[in-house]
């Protein structure tokens, strides 16, 4: 029976030699360099070492959403490319310069905003965003010839650097992507029409990295993919080639004998069919297992796997574990990697509704993460 080391509530072990094998698969694979994307604190496994994992297995650049993400990659010690796309009004673009961070470009604004927090010494360098049919940022189709001329002057005078043109897509249908990555090529094509020649076009992120090749062009922006898990809902992990990177677990706090008809959490979701031991698992909804997982949800202690009973709650939950001879301080096991018998993280996100995605980035900062080969 696997324990969690003394003292210790709940963790999520982080397998940082899954993250550099599956950057290293995924450049294979694509034969595209990566940009390694770690926003939102690297899908909840910590940015920094996902970072580095990435780095060691060849990611060329990271991508995080704002400009504070990539500061903190910064102060870490991390001097790789670093992208960020998506600015408050009014953020400090001399700071990230400063920084040496690369900014997402959405607007003309943001152009002139860019090119005022250039320096005598320094320009600074760009991506310009072009909105191809996702419809959130990147430059306005009407904007574009305005933002790239501009963008050509401002590269003329020292103050900017166009080092990429980039675009998000939709994954809707391969009919909707394709519609955009058309966009995209034209807007390439108007861009070398204005003199601008980007040696970073990226348009893919996992999903289309792995379905639509033409979408590659020189590098794509992996996210799920580089921490193991499969941005398709009908394809799994490992059929991808991909090793999950997050293991979440728990140490049973408590375990109780009750007899028939015993009611279990809050509203008595669930009742005792007959004599049975409830073990309690010291995790909850606060901590990012997802209260609406209650009733679908299970977890594998010693092997054998107990569903959810009951609600989850803020910190804790119980499984009817029957005649098993489970004990304090056994280990409950959310997810992991299920090649090692673990269950997928995706069983949380379908008893959820919603996506493997969701589910590790909102593991809270209650679960502390600690790195651990497996
Ligand atoms: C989050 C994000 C990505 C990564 O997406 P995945 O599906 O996790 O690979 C890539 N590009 C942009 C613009 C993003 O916001």
């Amino acid at each position: 029976m696997s324990h969690l080391p003394a003292g210790t509530m709940r963790e999520a072990l982080i397998d940082t030699s899954a993250i550099t094998e599956n950057v290293r698969h995924l450049r294979r694979l694509t034969d595209s360099d990566v940009i390694a994307v770690v926003k939102a604190d690297g899908y909840g496994h910590g940015a920094v070492r996902s970072a580095n994992a990435a780095l060691v297995g060849g990611a060329n650049r990271i991508g995080v959403a704002e400009i504070a993400e990539g500061l903190a990659l910064r102060r870490a010690g991390i001097d790789a490319p670093i992208l960020a796309w998506l600015h408050a009004p009014g953020a400090s673009f001399a700071e990230a310069a400063a920084a040496g961070l690369e900014l997402g470009i959405s607007s003309f604004d943001q152009l002139l905003a860019a090119a005022a927090a250039a320096s005598a010494v320094r320009a600074v360098a760009v991506h310009l965003k072009v909105e191809t049919g996702l419809g959130r940022n990147g430059i306005a189709p009407a904007d574009v010839p305005t933002v790239f001329a501009e963008a050509a002057r401002l590269e003329r005078i020292g103050k900017l650097r166009v080092v990429g043109i980039f675009s998000h897509l939709s994954n809707t249908s391969e009919a909707d992507d394709r519609a955009a990555l058309a966009r995209f090529e034209d807007a390439l094509a108007l861009a070398a029409t204005y003199g601008l020649t980007p040696r970073v076009r990226h348009l893919a992120a996992s999903h289309a990295a792995f379905e639509i090749p033409e979408a590659r062009f020189d590098c794509v922006r992996l996210g799920i993919a580089i921490y193991g898990l499969s941005p398709f809902a009908d394809r799994t992990s490992a059929e991808l080639g991909l090793r999950p990177a997050m293991t979440l677990r728990a140490g049973v706090a408590a375990v109780r004998r009750v007899p028939a008809g015993q009611g279990v959490s809050y509203g008595y979701t669930h009742r005792t069919e007959g004599d049975t031991t409830l073990a309690l698992v010291p995790i909850g909804y606060a901590d990012g297992v997802p209260r609406a997982a209650s009733g679908g949800a299970a977890v594998r202690i010693g092997g054998a796997t107990f569903p959810v009973a009951g609600r989850i709650a803020m910190d804790q939950f119980v499984v009817d574990v029957g005649d098993h001879p489970v004990a304090v301080g056994d280990e409950a096991l959310l997810f992991g990697d299920p090649t090692l018998g673990a269950p997928p993280v995706e069983a949380w996100a379908d008893a959820a509704g919603t996506i493997n995605y969701e589910i590790v980035t909102r593991i809270g900062p209650r679960v502390p993460r600690r790195e651990a080969a497996r």
